[in-house]
């Protein structure tokens, strides 16, 4: 069995993330029993939510058990089985965590994040992590579940260049939405419109201040905002709010501007019953029940090129710590992975 490169959380942070939180280390590969298969990841994916996982704050999910292998989503093949479910060769997804292989029972792979079998003919294996897995899904919840947009109304989404935003891009523009984006730097900004087809996108850097990008925000809604989908929290939120249609509605996916610790204020909470807005968290784990028919529409898009999803790839499991605390700062651009074949 092969030697296995693993990341473990070593300690929690204070303040902010850092590599010092993570420790690399070895260890053999169990030889496989009954009813489990053996897999090689090719992706490891890196996620927003980690972070939150790293504390032991309030939080929806139990915490990163420290001195274990970091919790995450892997894409790879099943290179060896003893289960009649997988074969050698089958390209995979599932939770395989912060590490080279896998050994997973296949049994438990009824619940949601076990193992499950995808098809690479139209969709690249990696964008089952990103616009055809997870992120993906997420958008499609918030869009669909909670927006619940009409022809012709206008739909905004913060970090519209990632992940779950350039999928929300796609999937709006699909129902015949004015989509608008907010981003970080020109560059992500041109890639939203001109690669994603969102009809506008605002860089809020910049914008020194709420009031600025909200009256940028005015110049590219000029019907307002009915629906918005949001990622990041603080600025943006306080931005966009006065912006809103009475009676519109906000999907709260993210909040990832105080992930590390620092505040987001809402500053004009009175916007939220002055124009009779609905506000809804939600975590994509909980409603299973949608993803296979979100799964099959942005499969379609991306398969059909409407959804172009770009990756930032990190190399080597040893880069994964550098690229996890990038992406706390916007330093990915797309999704962000780790290659690690
Ligand atoms: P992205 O690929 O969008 O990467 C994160 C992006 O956030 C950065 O690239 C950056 O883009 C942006 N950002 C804006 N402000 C900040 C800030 N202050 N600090 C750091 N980054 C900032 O990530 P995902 O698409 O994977 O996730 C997007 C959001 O969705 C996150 O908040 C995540 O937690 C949430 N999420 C929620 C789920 C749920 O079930 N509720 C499930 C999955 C994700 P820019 O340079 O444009 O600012």
């Amino acid at each position: 069995m092969p030697i296995n490169q693993q990341i473990l959380l070593d300690n929690r942070p204070m303040g902010e993330a850092a590599a010092s939180n993570f420790m690399l280390v070895s260890s053999d590969t169990p030889e496989l029993k009954e009813g489990q298969v053996l897999v090689h990841h090719h992706f490891l994916s890196l996620d927003p939510y980690m972070r939150g996982r790293m504390s032991e704050s309030k939080s929806y999910a139990a915490p990163q058990p420290l001195g274990q292998v970091m919790q995450g989503g892997t894409a790879g093949e099943v290179i060896e089985s003893r289960s009649p479910k997988f074969e050698p060769g089958d390209k995979v997804v599932g939770m395989g965590g912060w590490q080279q292989y896998s050994v997973v029972d296949v049994d438990k792979a009824d619940q949601p994040g076990a193992l499950r079998k995808v098809d690479t003919t139209h969709v690249p294996l990696s964008h089952y992590l990103g616009a055809v897995g997870m992120p993906g899904v997420t958008a499609w919840y918030g869009l669909v579940k909670i927006i619940e947009p009409k022809v012709g109304q206008t739909i905004t989404v913060s970090a519209a260049s990632g992940a779950v935003g350039s999928a929300l891009g796609a999937l709006a523009k699909a129902r015949g939405c004015r989509v608008v984006g907010v981003a970080g730097g020109p560059d992500k900004c041109a890639y939203v419109v001109n690669e994603l087809g969102f009809d506008d996108c605002i860089d809020y850097r910049e914008h020194g201040n709420a009031l600025s990008l909200s009256s940028a925000l005015q110049d590219a809604c000029p019907d307002g905002v009915d629906g918005h989908f949001e990622n990041v929290g603080g600025m943006v939120l306080d931005a966009v709010l006065p912006r809103m249609n009475a009676f519109g509605s906000v999907a709260l996916c993210g909040m990832i501007a105080g992930y590390d610790g620092k505040p987001v204020p809402l500053t004009q909470p009175s916007l939220i019953l002055l124009s009779r807005l609905k506000i809804q968290g939600f975590i994509v784990s909980e409603h299973m029940e949608v993803w296979p028919e979100a799964l099959k529409e942005l499969g379609a898009l991306v398969g059909s090129g409407k959804l172009r999803p770009r990756e930032s790839v990190a190399h080597g499991l040893e880069n994964a710590p550098e690229a996890f605390l990038g992406l706390l700062k916007g330093r990915n651009f797309g999704k962000q992975l780790v290659k690690l074949i």
